[in-house]
């Protein structure tokens, strides 16, 4: 056996053998290959798709099931673009049912021209699903929890309040640490429960005439005493903006998440520089640390749920990683902007942009709380 033909029966083995479907096509988009994995996701025939036009044989759609052009397919864009494309999208089967598949299509380059693609892809159905069900029990789970997390703090507080007597010093601090507790368990489960509303049916965004400025102010004020309380500096750079057409409860949101970040991941002595300013036709908010940073590798996943950067893990510092994962997804509904720059070791900037226009109203199925 030759080298070429030993090559050729290697490509033939590794395309029978690999469990993602896999299609080849040549530069007009013509099915020259295809694996089995492939045709039993798609449910058809070798013969009924080798030959014929990928994006017309094969209906795609977005994951809302609106069809993509054809200029649009993944395949004709790697082509054209000669550029490795990364896509969530539905397939619809021979026999009419959907597929959900996860798949990236690499451009086969030959002389410096686009010679075809190779579409690699796989069945997602069962992430989906897990992913539902991990929703669904995040919410039961929370809202389980609320209740008897609100005895607990009811009656703390009548003890703290003396309604049973008076306290020692000792009684007396070991309720505060219950109360403090008690704050932080109902924050997490606020935040477990906003997540699981959001991600079954969008943020509920309502528009009014909103202070940028009042709300930067009021977060700074309540801030200070925790910040105090771990010897850091916050410096105020809050200009008095324009008002803007948003939603101040989410906008809130977004601004207190940050701050409380940089006032976790700074340690003693640091400074925390808080701005509003306007840039153009934009506003925009701004919260600068001193503090541990976030290494280069970790930067790409920030805002993916349950994500903690490495460097954090032994500082002591309580976190779940889903704030910026929800500040992100809010930041979005608003029509905003978020984005940050980071050295490690040095300090982090976190930035929030909204348009002087304004976000739009927009009917999600929850509110937050
Ligand atoms: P949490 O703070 O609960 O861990 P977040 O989603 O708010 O969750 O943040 C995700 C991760 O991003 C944090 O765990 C931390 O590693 C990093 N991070 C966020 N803000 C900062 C900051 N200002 N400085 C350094 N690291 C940060």
């Amino acid at each position: 056996m030759n080298a070429n033909s030993k090559q050729a029966t290697e490509t033939d083995a590794l395309f029978a053998s690999i469990g993602e479907g896999i299609i080849a096509t040549d530069d007009n988009g013509i099915i020259t290959r295809i694996n089995q994995a492939a045709l039993k996701i798609l449910g058809y025939e070798h013969d009924e798709l080798v030959g014929s036009w990928f994006p017309n044989q094969v209906v795609a759609t977005y994951r809302d099931g609106t069809p993509i052009g054809m200029m649009d397919r993944p395949v004709t864009k790697a082509i054209v673009t000669g550029k490795t494309i990364t896509e969530r999208m539905t397939y619809r089967r021979k026999d009419g049912s959907l597929v959900p598949v996860s798949l990236t299509v690499s451009p086969i380059i030959r002389d410096s021209k686009p010679a075809g693609a190779i579409e690699v892809f796989r069945d997602i159905s069962h992430d989906i699903q897990s992913d539902k069900m991990k929703t669904e029990f995040i919410s039961v789970a929370s809202h389980q929890l609320r209740t008897p997390l609100s005895a607990i703090n009811v009656y703390s507080r009548m003890l703290h309040d003396g309604m049973a007597g008076p306290l020692n010093d000792d009684q007396s601090s070991f309720v505060s640490n219950i109360l403090s507790s008690v704050d932080r368990m109902n924050s997490l489960i606020n935040t477990l429960l906003n997540i699981t509303r959001i991600e079954a049916g969008g943020v509920d965004v309502r528009i009014s005439d909103v202070s940028l400025y009042e709300i930067a102010d009021a977060i700074i004020s309540e801030s200070r005493p925790g910040a105090e309380e771990r010897q850091l500096r916050i410096k105020s750079r809050v200009a008095d903006t324009p008002s803007i057409a948003t939603d101040g409860m989410l906008v809130r949101e977004i601004y207190s998440n940050l701050l409380s970040n940089a006032i976790k991941y700074t340690p003693a002595g640091g400074t925390i520089t808080v701005s509003l300013q306007e840039h153009g036709n934009n506003v925009v908010f701004s919260v600068k640390d001193t503090g541990y940073g976030i290494p280069q590798s970790a930067q790409d996943h920030i805002f993916t749920k349950f994500f903690r950067a490495d460097n954090i893990l032994g500082e002591d510092v309580s976190g779940t990683g889903l704030g910026l994962y929800l500040t992100k997804t809010i930041a979005e509904s608003l029509d905003g902007n978020l984005w940050f720059e980071s050295t490690e070791g040095k300090g982090s900037l976190f930035c929030f942009e909204l348009s002087k226009q304004g976000s739009s109203a927009r009917r999600g199925k929850f509110k937050l709380d």
